[in-house]
């Protein structure tokens, strides 16, 4: 009867322990940051293939001038701001595009 009695005391002390062990694991789990799986690990190339009657309808957001493709930016006629073309996309956002300066840097 003692015998059996001491028995059930470690199987009760096992399970514990093993419940302290699995709570401690999924602490472990919820704890450690989920790796960003939809972020891109590149960013988009400069260049591609621009449709030409999308070249033909662009115009610079500054002046509404045409542009022209040189390499991969579109070069606006007026002002020469230098537009990306990423992935294929004319990138046509003042923000985003290089100066004169900028572009003559780049290309130096
Ligand atoms: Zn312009």
């Amino acid at each position: 009867m003692k015998r059996l009695l001491l028995v059930l005391l470690a199987a009760g002390g096992a399970a514990l322990w093993w419940r302290r062990r699995s709570s401690a694991t999924t602490e472990d789990t919820w704890s450690a940051p989920a790796p960003p799986s939809d972020v891109p690990s590149e960013p988009p190339k400069l260049g591609g293939d621009v449709d030409p009657e999308l070249l033909a309808i662009l115009a610079c957001p500054l002046d509404k001038q045409a542009v022209k493709r040189e390499g991969n930016y579109l070069v606006c006629q007026e002002c020469q701001r230098h537009y990306p073309i990423r992935d294929g996309i004319p990138v046509m956002l003042i923000d985003e595009a290089l100066s004169p300066e900028q572009a003559a840097a780049a290309q130096a």
